[in-house]
């Protein structure tokens, strides 16, 4: 199996437990928290595989849900909700005194 197909099954893994986890917040956290599906044994050890600067594939093992290591996940791609959207707005161009994590 090529790393992309794992790459795609570890994905659609996460997917899953997410789904559960998703499920088991509606419930109020309700205990017992839910079984979720055995990690994969042939997915353990995946390496990022991501193209590095020096033309090799990135060898980390340390990957995220997409599949990738810490440096090679790409970008955040910024708030999402309208909320969130509305709270980094606040940050970015307001003194100190109106941001939104302030203390005071
Ligand atoms: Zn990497």
């Amino acid at each position: 199996m090529s790393s992309q197909e794992q790459r795609k099954r570890l994905k659609e893994y996460y997917r899953e437990c997410s789904q559960i986890h998703a499920a088991w917040a509606e419930r109020h956290y309700q205990y017992p928290p839910p079984k979720t599906k055995p990690f994969p044994p042939d997915l353990i050890g995946l390496e990022c595989g991501a193209k590095t600067r020096a033309g090799t594939p990135c060898k980390q093992k340390s990957t995220y849900a997409n599949g990738r290591c810490k440096w090679h996940g790409g970008c955040s791609t910024g708030a999402k909700t309208l909320e969130g959207k509305k709270r980094s707005a606040l940050n970015g161009f307001c003194p100190k005194t109106k941001r939104s994590h302030s203390t005071r």
